[in-house]
């Protein structure tokens, strides 16, 4: 049907659960599938169909009925349901999207048994007067119930929706039908909360792995940003990207110096008028533009797959915002990359931030120290998140974050490094930031160093070899160790940890590292990666596309709802010349090998390399 071969990580136990009517939670990384895991159940009878009368009105017991799927937003049901109207299933949904004749027809296709999935939004659901409409679907045959991104329901995912919180009703209204939650947010607290709302019976939680091994993940310290950005971006011509700023203000900036470069960006922020913003986000889909600078609003039901590279140009407020942001990169299984891209200034932000939107809680700090080691962090960035998400990292290296790939170099002499910085943050006494303390080991006599008396100090100019980037970098690595913490309003200060002090006293050794350039060429990156996937031809692949982007604007749709960049690549290295051929070939389904074969077929046939 999907062209899949084989399941991916839990995909089978979801469906297993859906199957025999077990209330579900399913916790899948972004990219995992977790849509074919509602969708493929919703096309078979279930075991229980015949058998129970509970679960479809016996009053018809020959009907199908329908799946019904919770999800938040009017683009992720469309995206989905045209994806699903492709591949040949009968899906629709509901929402304020449509006209009134349009809603009819959908009506009359669940009374006439027509609709094997129907989407529905939370307020449409159970907000006020749904009363009837539940009633409705009750008696027209609801199989089971899939509540998609459901760590809304949760104050403790990132995403909170009142109205998920109404769900709860479901239980009292459709009793013997299971419901089935999915999110990618991991942690316990999330999934404690969807179990509670939700009224889950004997659940059964299904939680996946959270490593992305396709990603690789970089960290930069914020220097020249536009030098910075344009040197990721060398790596990616001609792919999507998305770059999240910290403000409107600067999503506009680099929007408009990145079109300046020539380069296809748009921006997307809520300060936009909804018509602009939807049209940006429709020409990044659409693939008529590569680079989406955008904050934060951007990301929920952006499906499109061949995202190539996520970068932050400033850093998030926690590591689950982290790992769902840079997340939307290469859900399609390919290699693509994440950078991060910070300075130490961005979490005294957002603790002011947060702060003047009284939003600054225990754990609301906790979280931005565990994103800022992850920043400074100096060891696997794949172990570290899969860690922080509490599972085991179970391989050494791997070999796809600047760390393991050895693009940060140790610093020789790195505990005496450490140990004259930390001894000048004891001589100013532990009461300066970040910036004086470096001014003064650099040996700037700046106004305030000269007035404070500080240029007279033994550790003035004491590390005047290194570059002011270089060492506040490490004065961020003695942060993220805990040999230093950066504290206070509205200036932080830099005090030693009893740990500092220690090494101050000459116990224990500590490393310190710079970072050294990735490789320039997008070949080179590929390069080391051929494990994953081998390159293909640049020319050939543009041809397909090409193919592809024909097919999309027929019919109106985004060109990944024809086929993802992973099909194209396939085709290219297994040359299909027959429908039969095309069979084989990942992603493609006997729908649409009918309904698009011949155009691919004939491409592949006909292309010839420009001479
Ligand atoms: P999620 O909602 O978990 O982020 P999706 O459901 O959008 O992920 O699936 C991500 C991609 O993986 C989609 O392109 C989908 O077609 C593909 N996919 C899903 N299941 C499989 C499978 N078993 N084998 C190969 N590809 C799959
Ligand atoms: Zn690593």
């Amino acid at each position: 049907m999907w062209g899949f071969s084989s399941f991916r990580p839990l995909q089978r136990e979801a469906m297993q659960a859906i199957l025999a009517g077990r209330d579900s939670v399913v916790v899948l990384p972004t990219g995992g599938g977790k849509s074919l895991c509602f969708q493929a159940p919703a096309l078979v009878r279930l075991a229980t169909d015949a058998s129970s009368a509970g679960r479809v009105p016996s009053n018809r017991p020959e009907r199908l009925g329908f799946a019904l799927v919770v999800s938040p937003l009017i683009s992720l049901m469309k995206d989905q349901v045209d994806g699903l109207r492709v591949d040949g299933v009968a899906a629709a949904y509901l929402n304020s999207s449509l006209t009134p004749d349009e809603r009819d027809a959908v009506l009359a296709s669940l009374r006439n048994d027509e609709c094997r999935l129907l989407y529905v939004s939370p307020e449409r659901l159970v907000g006020e007067g749904s009363q009837g409409f539940r009633r409705m679907l009750q008696q027209t045959g609801v199989r089971f119930i899939a509540i998609d991104e459901a760590h809304c329901i949760s104050q403790w995912g990132h995403d909170f929706r009142p109205e998920y919180r109404q769900l709860g009703r479901l239980r009292d209204d459709f009793p013997d039908v299971s419901l089935h939650a999915f999110t990618a947010t991991a942690t316990e607290r999330v999934r404690r909360d969807i179990i509670t709302e939700l009224r889950l019976q004997d659940a059964a939680v299904l939680v996946g792995s959270f490593d992305r091994p396709n990603l690789t993940y970089r960290v930069l310290r914020r220097g020249n940003l536009h030098r910075q950005l344009l040197q990721i971006l060398e790596r990616h011509a001609g792919e999507a990207g998305i770059v999240y700023c910290g403000s409107r203000r600067e999503v506009e900036a680099l929007a408009v110096w990145l079109q300046g470069e020539g380069l296809r960006a748009a921006p997307y922020h809520a300060g936009l008028a909804d018509d602009v913003r939807s049209r940006n986000q429709e020409a990044f889909l659409d693939e008529r533009i590569d680079i989406m600078v955008a904050t934060v609003a951007f990301g929920m039901g952006i499906d499109r797959s061949n995202v190539r590279f996520v970068v932050h140009a400033g850093a998030p407020r926690s590591p689950e915002h982290y790992q769902q942001e840079s997340g939307r990169a290469g859900r399609d299984g390919l290699p693509a990359e994440c950078v991060l891209i910070y300075s130490g200034a961005d979490f005294v932000r957002w603790r002011q931030m947060l702060e003047m939107n009284g939003e600054l809680t225990d754990s609301g700090r906790a979280l931005l120290r565990d994103m800022e080691r992850y920043a400074a962090g100096t060891r696997c960035r794949h172990r570290s998140l899969v860690e922080y998400f509490g599972e085991a990292y179970g391989r050494a290296e791997c070999g796809a974050c600047d760390w393991c790939l050895k693009e940060l170099d140790a610093v020789a002499d790195s505990t005496v490094v450490a140990q004259k910085i930390l001894s000048c943050v004891a001589r100013v006494k532990q009461a300066w930031g970040i910036g004086h303390v470096s001014d003064i080991l650099i040996g700037r006599a700046t106004e305030k160093v000269v007035a404070s008396g500080h240029d007279d100090l033994s550790t003035f100019g004491l590390l005047k070899d290194e570059s002011v980037t270089a060492l506040r970098g490490y004065i961020e690595q003695l942060v993220g160790d805990g040999l230093l913490t950066r504290d206070g309003d509205p200036y932080p200060v830099l005090r030693l940890t009893p740990a500092g002090a220690a090494l101050l006293r000459g116990e224990g050794a500590c490393s310190l590292y710079r970072e050294v350039q990735p490789p320039k060429s997008k070949k080179s990156v590929r390069g080391r990666r051929e494990s994953v996937v081998a390159d293909v031809d640049q020319e050939f692949f543009d041809a397909l596309r090409e193919v592809r982007l024909r097919l999309a604007r027929e019919r109106g749709v985004p060109p990944y709802v024809i086929f993802h960049d992973t099909t194209l690549r396939d085709m290219i290295q297994r040359r299909p010349r027959t429908l039969e051929d095309l069979h084989d070939i990942y992603g493609v389904g006997a729908k649409k090998a009918a309904d698009f074969g011949d155009a691919f077929l004939d491409a592949i046939r006909t292309f010839r390399r420009p001479e």
